[in-house]
């Protein structure tokens, strides 16, 4: 999930599901400094790559449109499944 511009090191967007999606991070000197940029930032790490704060927005619509069609249910229940389909 890391890119790679000459010597300079970007994380890249896991999903790019969102029509405004990030794609991915800035690029820094080093792959630790990419990361630390998208945590930063906010983005979500799914447990195999990063996920940007407009995917994840995204996601999150998603969700609250299923929660609409499945009636109440437990909350993080839900942004835990919702996490796993991106996978
Ligand atoms: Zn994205």
């Amino acid at each position: 999930m890391i890119i790679k511009k000459g010597n300079q090191f970007a994380v890249e967007c896991q999903t790019k599901q969102a029509s405004d999606c990030s794609q991915h991070g800035d690029f820094c000197d080093s792959e630790e400094e990419a990361e630390d940029w998208v945590e930063f930032e906010c983005w979500i790490f799914s447990g195999e790559g990063w996920i940007c704060i407009k995917c994840n927005e995204y996601f999150m619509a998603n969700i609250k449109v299923q929660r609409k069609v499945k009636g109440p249910d437990d909350m993080d229940d839900d942004l835990f499944k919702g996490i796993e389909t991106v996978r």
